[in-house]
């Protein structure tokens, strides 16, 4: 850092602040977290200078000999850490991986059956403004109104009149357990693959603290920073069967050179994520999880479904008068940072919102436990109410924060 700081002042400033910024601040944004300073080391290195189109031994450059070992690790941990026959750990993000899953199994025009965004899916799940709506007949499920949980009546029904080719479960803002046998059954009915998208969830499901999709999923696409703590990435596990397709569907139909640095990087975060400490980090994801969500429920901000199963709750203000976008920014105003989000049904339009999505996978690596989730529920509730100076509430997220610190220094 030394160097860069008399080579680049101004980019080392950047750095330096957003650091700052992390360590000041409460980081409740579902899907980040604080990768490890070996995770960091390893993107910071020089495999990025390598081109390595193609996959370990059968490169289409020279001098991959160094590069292939660090592919080997990062692929053969991810393979034990998820009881995978096969994986691709070359997507640049999660998005990537979803467009290669695409790829590999569908053509343009043939339908898709995913959960709606508006409903917690994602926009690789089939958003006009998306690839997977734009080439792909995509037809949407959602969540009960009165229980806000998926409705597998109507995913079966769906599927049962629209003979989609693929189908899709996995989600961006759905708190509750995806019930995957269920989707392999309906899949099964009528011949279409079965991707799941655990892009938030799959360092839970490393950790043991939700089940894993593998026994039920053609293919299961996931993200490599949320939940898992590792750099900025994506993945893609699958069966024996399909792992010619994608590994063709991401080099070299939507990928070229992968990124080598970030390869190494993603082998540091499976290797931790193989430790039992990981797996008592995921625990205690969800045991933060639920407390924070029931604390919150507790000072009248309510939890869709009624709760939450996994890092993250959506919690619908309409009771306190508070809109999304209003309850975002007067938490920032205080130093915690979360996410305006849509709940299902929501009145409000997606830039306004009725809901939040707050998550625990930050402050958990910070290692906070329960007491904090109560204080930092009372701290978000005093700064969307506004009740008191939020001035006061930011000193209390200063303290909190201070004995709890984000990258820790020295
Ligand atoms: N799929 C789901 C369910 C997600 O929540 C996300 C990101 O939020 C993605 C895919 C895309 O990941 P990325 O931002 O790395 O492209």
């Amino acid at each position: 850092f030394g160097m860069l700081r008399r080579e680049d002042p101004e980019v080392a400033q950047v750095l330096l602040d957003e650091v700052e910024r992390l360590r000041g601040g409460l980081q409740l944004v579902a899907s980040e977290n604080l990768a490890s300073p070996a995770v960091i080391a390893a993107l910071g290195s020089t495999l990025t200078n390598k081109y390595a189109e193609g996959y370990p031994g059968r490169r289409y450059y020279g001098g991959c000999e160094v590069v292939d070992r660090a592919e080997r690790l990062a692929i053969d941990r991810a393979e034990a850490l998820f009881g995978a026959d096969h994986v691709n750990v070359q997507p640049h993000s999660g998005a990537s991986a979803n467009l290669a899953a695409y790829a590999a199994l569908l053509r343009p025009g043939d339908t898709v059956l995913a959960m709606a965004l508006a409903h917690g899916g994602h926009l690789t799940h089939g958003s006009p403004v998306n690839f997977s709506g734009r080439w792909f007949d995509v037809v949407a499920y959602g969540v009960r109104r009165d229980t806000e949980t998926i409705d597998y009546d109507e995913v079966r029904d769906l599927a049962l009149r629209h003979r989609p080719k693929m189908i899709i479960c996995g989600a961006a803002a759905y708190p509750r357990l995806i019930d995957h046998a269920v989707f392999r059954c309906v899949a099964d009915e009528v011949g279409a693959w079965l991707l799941v998208d655990a892009a938030h969830t799959i360092g839970l499901v490393a950790g043991g603290a939700v089940p894993s999709p593998v026994p039920y999923a053609d293919v299961v696409t996931f993200t490599t920073h949320k939940t898992l703590r590792g750099p900025r990435g994506g993945g893609i596990l699958c069966t024996g069967e399909l792992a010619a397709r994608i590994d063709r569907a991401v080099f070299p139909f939507t990928q070229s050179g992968p990124l080598m640095h970030a390869v190494a990087a993603k082998a540091v975060a499976f290797g931790e994520a193989s430790r039992p400490e990981f797996r008592a980090y995921a625990e205690q994801v969800v045991v933060n999880s639920r407390a924070l969500t029931g604390a919150l429920a507790a000072q009248g901000m309510r939890p869709v479904s009624g709760g939450t199963d996994t890092h993250l709750a959506l919690i619908d203000l309409r009771g306190l008068g508070v809109t999304g976008a209003q309850a975002e920014r007067r938490c920032a105003e205080a130093g915690i940072i979360l996410n305006r989000n849509a709940i299902p049904y929501d009145p409000e339009p997606p830039t306004t919102t009725s809901g939040i999505r707050v998550g625990t996978p930050c402050v958990t690596t910070q290692g906070m436990g329960v007491d904090e989730m109560e204080e930092i529920a009372s701290l978000v509730a005093r700064a969307v109410c506004r009740t008191g100076a939020i001035t006061s509430v930011a000193e209390r997220v200063t303290r909190l924060t201070r004995g709890h610190p984000a990258y820790p220094r020295g």
